[in-house]
């Protein structure tokens, strides 16, 4: 490995992964004087390419062009969870990989990652480890109501995932339907509502939280996430709390997320961690003193984490792919949704349209979550409504 370098504004930071939060925090990299430089397999699903300095396009078992990516680095973090462990084995030998190896292998796996938060204290949602039909059979007495069945690894954005019965038979379907590999079967909470906080956590232990941003979901991808959350003081900083141990525990070098639910009895209980950038956290770019992408820069290059002050109430709202205009007209459906006070736009230029494909976001600022909320929702319906919105002006 190359000695530490002297820090500074002019070294390369690569990125492991090439998708809108490699684009994101390539953006705020380059603001700040670094050079950045991207690796990801898909040449054609690459938004961070458009703003790096540099862009290696190659499979994640191609060790020659690993180690001629990390060669050129002097530090490497990632925007993509799953990076291959071997891969990351390949790039640690030439530069540090922020966050490192173990809090990948914790967090590529559900079970893995339950079992590393209740060593902190970090209390979960009951759940079982389901490995065969006989574990399902095993466990399915102990489900009350109903749950989630989720594979183990690779699961996002609600995907990998079935709603299940205590119901044996329904939970082996369930099973064999996700490709019958190792799973997690949770118990499903009722939901008051969920939060996401992100934690920094430098070479040295040092921590800050951006502020707590509550966050909705619709068929299990995020929908809205709004700040300040509607919860109380006391919930936040448990929330925050939590947030720390986890990064001490996992003795983070990076920044990362912890996204939690919020029980009808009023109990905060982890769901998932994140160890890079977050799409509930898109929100500070216009929101906070320093985003998260900018305190990722800080975070990775040992440059001083900041207290992320929050400016101002913020609202964002996804852009899937059924929530971006045709292309005819699209033009003025852009027009009027840019004309919504207090809106920004933000698209990861991605060519093809999918449903439920992260195309882009708004974030609307206002004076309280409301008046943002109320700006987002009007900007993301004119999007889809030109005509309903044309015959109003
Ligand atoms: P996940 O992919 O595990 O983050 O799940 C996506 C969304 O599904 C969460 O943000 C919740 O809205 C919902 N969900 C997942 N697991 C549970 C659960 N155990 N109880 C209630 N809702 C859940």
């Amino acid at each position: 490995m190359k000695p530490s370098p002297a820090y500074g504004p002019g070294m390369t930071i690569g990125v492991l992964g090439a998708g809108q939060l490699g684009r994101m925090f390539a953006m705020a990299a380059v603001r700040m004087g670094f050079q950045v430089h991207v690796f990801a397999p898909d040449a054609n699903d690459a938004p961070a390419s458009a703003f790096a300095t540099q862009s290696t396009q190659a499979e994640w078992s191609d060790e020659d062009a690993l180690r001629t990516f990390a060669r050129t680095c002097d530090v490497v973090t990632l925007e993509f969870e799953n990076v291959p462990l071997a891969s990351v084995d390949v790039v640690e030998a030439f530069a540090p990989v922020r966050p490192g190896r173990e809090v990948l292998r914790i967090t590529q796996d559900r079970s893995l990652e339950k079992e590393f938060l209740t060593g902190c204290a970090i209390p979960v949602a009951p759940w079982w480890p389901v490995n065969s039909e006989d574990d399902l059979r095993a466990v399915a007495a102990e489900l009350q109501g109903s749950g989630l069945l989720k594979t183990a690894r690779l699961g996002y954005d609600g995907k990998g995932q079935r709603s299940v019965t205590p119901d044996a038979g329904e939970l082996v379907a369930a099973w064999r339907d996700l490709g019958e590999v190792a799973c997690v079967l949770e118990q499903r909470v009722a939901l008051a509502t969920e939060v996401a906080v992100v934690v920094a956590r430098s070479e040295a232990g040092e921590m800050r939280t951006h502020p707590v941003i509550e966050t909705r979901h619709v068929n299990g991808i995020l929908d809205l996430a709004e700040v300040p959350a509607s919860v109380s003081e006391d919930l936040q900083r448990e929330v925050r709390e939590m947030a720390c141990a986890m990064a001490e525990g996992l003795n983070l070098h990076g920044i990362a997320c912890l996204e939690c639910f919020v029980t009808t009895d009023g109990r905060v209980l982890a769901n998932e961690i994140a160890p890079r950038p977050h799409n509930s956290a898109h929100l500070t770019i216009e929101a906070c003193s320093t985003s998260q992408f900018e305190q990722q820069v800080r975070a990775v290059t040992g440059f001083p984490l900041d207290e992320p002050v929050l400016l101002e109430s913020a609202v964002m709202s996804n852009l899937l792919g059924e929530h971006v205009p045709p292309e005819e007209g699209a033009t003025g459906a852009w027009m009027r949704a840019a004309s919504v006070p207090g809106v920004s736009i933000h698209l990861y230029g991605k060519h093809e349209a999918r449903h439920g494909r992260k195309m882009g976001h708004l974030t609307a600022i206002g004076i309280g979550v409301d008046e943002a909320r109320g700006r987002v929702i009007e900007a993301r319906a004119a999007l889809t409504e030109p005509h309903a919105a044309a015959s109003n002006e």
